[in-house]
């Protein structure tokens, strides 16, 4: 006997928002503590958070301007705290003033 997990459309809903407000959340922090560093126009490294080991890469596609990332959530979903943080600060900041290495 298998028991499937079947979520009804509201249950997904909420887990849909829940995983929208930790990337929103993770974004801030991310913003906050200056962890995105400029490689070049077209790439940024976000250093990890705290309790994290990974740095994640992003890339720009340069044919279309769209960010992609190297970590698990964003390979499952295409979006994930590091692309939202990087978009929010080129959006935001001037982004020359992200520090260089
Ligand atoms: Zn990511």
């Amino acid at each position: 006997m298998s028991q499937q997990l079947d979520f009804t459309p509201k249950v997904r809903g909420e887990i849909m928002k829940q995983h929208k407000t930790t990337i929103d959340s993770k974004a801030e922090q991310i913003i906050s503590l200056g962890l995105l560093k400029k490689v070049n126009d077209n790439a940024y490294i976000c250093r990890p958070l705290p309790g994290n080991s990974t740095p994640r890469t992003l890339i720009r596609n340069v044919m279309n301007g769209s960010w992609s990332c190297d970590c698990q959530g964003f390979k499952a979903s295409k979006n994930c705290s590091h692309k939202v943080a990087l978009e929010r600060q080129l959006r935001e900041r001037n982004p020359e003033q992200l520090t260089y290495f």
